[in-house]
């Protein structure tokens, strides 16, 4: 990574709630291309720190640089449209959208980026397995089913900076196994920079390197 500017730069983030430190002194060098595992504790800010890194949630101290993009500095409505762009989300509990079909689940965040674009949603459906699936229902998809919806829909705009939470939480450990060697594998094909928070070894051990969250920072899991 000498040399090279890592898609996702942290320097220095610390977050609090009121007078409560959750986290402090975390820094976090992502490359394109690199599935990066976020390993801690229940309540020592993972979530807190991925929507700190997607501009959601604001550090009480230190900077976000995508791509060089300072997010921090970004003033809405800039900061929500530079996070339509470049960042995708997958969420534990799947977050498809139950009165949308599938297609129009994986077609939203082109949408919103005023880029409809059907055969990119077919692509993207057959590279998680669901080709053809554009006109289902959520409720007919089995959960392992409707996770590799969300991650279609995560990576359909060619985002820089993908981030997941407990991705597999939801799912059984041969499922799980499945969906983070493709989530890992479409974000290394599209070049992207991942942060997945996991609490399974399992998942950790598709990543590229495995890093832990205390509440002192961030270090070598
Ligand atoms: P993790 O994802 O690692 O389990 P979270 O990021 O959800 O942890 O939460 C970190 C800490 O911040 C917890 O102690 C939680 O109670 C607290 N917290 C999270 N969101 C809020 C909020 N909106 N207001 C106050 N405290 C919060
Ligand atoms: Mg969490």
């Amino acid at each position: 990574m000498e040399g090279i500017r890592p898609v996702l730069d942290v320097r220095g983030l610390a977050k609090a709630y009121g007078d409560a430190e959750v986290f402090a002194g975390v820094d976090l060098q992502v490359a394109a291309g690199e599935v990066v595992a976020l390993l801690g504790e229940s309540g020592v800010g993972k979530s807190t720190l991925l929507n700190c890194l997607a501009g959601l949630d604001r550090p009480a101290r230190g900077q976000v640089r995508v791509d060089g993009v300072h997010v921090g500095a970004l003033a809405e409505p800039a900061q929500a449209a530079w996070r339509r762009a470049a960042v995708g989300f997958v969420f534990q509990a799947f977050h498809v959208l139950p009165h949308l079909t599938v297609g129009d689940n994986v077609a939203l965040p082109l949408l919103l980026l005023g880029r409809r674009d059907p055969a990119r949603v077919a692509q993207m459906l057959r590279t998680v397995g669901l080709a053809g699936f554009e006109p289902r229902l959520p409720r007919t998809l089995s959960g392992g089913q409707l996770q590799r919806v969300a991650i279609a829909r995560a990576l359909v705009h060619a985002p820089r900076l993908v981030l997941a939470d407990e991705p597999t939480g939801n799912l059984d450990p041969a499922t799980a196994t499945r969906i983070v060697e493709l989530l890992a594998a479409q974000v290394r094909a599209a070049g992207a920079a991942a942060l997945m928070v996991t609490h399974s070894a399992q998942a950790a051990a598709h990543a590229d390197r495995v890093l832990r969250l205390t509440a002192a920072g961030i270090v070598e899991a």
